[in-house]
């Protein structure tokens, strides 16, 4: 690895902080997905990276970053699928016998549902976006826990439009509040392990899955004018929080939703 300093625009990382962490990254789709910054930040932070791709389709976008990240693991999961996520948790039984770090950076809507009223939103719609969404995250856990010996952190993605209603954001308002929710839940169950439990909550960001949404150039623009700093946020500075919170600085967080958003969230 290389041990010259970390240089991200703006600013110059010293540390190897997660130097001998073993992270498990889910949802790297391409080089703009927020998986991709976390990724690439723990790496420069001296982590090992487990990686994982959707399905054949994706697996020629996504191997080629996981190989300059130097992954150790790259592997298929659709976690919709039975079996997927417990094969990528045996891969890392086996190569690494631990993990301390697994990143849940994965959402899915069918589209009639993302685009249409919450109220007009069908069951089957629902379960999946809960399924895949949120569900997922706590399989995740389950999964880690046994491999997180020496404690660990479990991070999923959320979005404001959780706790406030963002137009246009429709179902996944629902379903990223119980993923919030869920979030403390764990944190709860897991603290006596030392398995500390974040939701991080991004500003608007252009990602494939953000393209999914209505009238998203509208939240982007609005993100700009409204959040204090005045910028949009990329996904370094996803991957910069996220990692702040798997290091001793943030050793007695546990539960939290943090936003990464410029401060546009305390804007009314
Ligand atoms: P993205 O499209 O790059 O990533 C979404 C990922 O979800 C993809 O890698 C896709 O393969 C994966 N995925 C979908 N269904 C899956 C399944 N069944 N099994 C496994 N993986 C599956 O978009 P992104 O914006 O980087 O999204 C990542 C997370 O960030 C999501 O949870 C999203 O809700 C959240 N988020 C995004 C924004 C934004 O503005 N882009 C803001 C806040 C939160």
């Amino acid at each position: 690895m290389n041990e010259q300093p970390t240089r991200l625009e703006g600013i110059t990382v010293q540390s190897k902080i997660l130097r001998g962490q073993r992270a498990l990254v889910i949802g790297i789709a391409n080089e703009s997905s927020i998986a991709y910054g976390c990724a690439r930040i723990f790496r420069q932070l001296g982590a090992d990276l487990a990686v994982t791709y959707l399905n054949e389709k994706a697996r020629p976008h996504v191997e080629p970053l996981a190989k300059d990240l130097g992954a150790a693991i790259v592997a298929p999961c659709d976690v919709g699928h039975d079996g997927e996520l417990e094969a990528v948790f045996r891969q890392i039984r086996e190569t690494w016998g631990g993990l301390d770090i697994a990143l849940h950076s994965i959402a899915f809507a069918p589209k009639v549902d993302l685009q249409g009223r919450l109220v007009d939103s069908s069951a089957a719609g629902f379960k999946e976006a809960m399924d895949i969404s949120c569900h997922s995250f706590i399989r995740m856990a389950r999964l880690a826990e046994p491999l997180m010996h020496d404690g660990g952190t479990l991070l999923a993605t959320t979005y404001h439009g959780a706790s406030k209603v963002v137009p246009n954001y429709n179902l996944m308002g629902p379903v990223k509040a119980a993923l919030e929710s869920a979030v403390r839940y764990l944190a709860y169950e897991l603290g006596d392990r030392h398995i500390r439990v974040h939701a991080v909550s991004p500003g608007p960001l252009k990602t494939r899955a953000a393209s999914g949404l209505k009238d998203f150039d509208v939240l982007l623009s609005d993100a700009i004018e409204r959040s204090p700093i005045g910028e949009l946020v990329d996904i370094d500075d996803v991957g910069l929080t996220a990692a702040f919170l798997t290091t001793p600085f943030a050793r007695r967080l546990t539960g939290t939703t943090t936003y990464v958003d410029g401060g546009l969230s305390i804007v009314a």
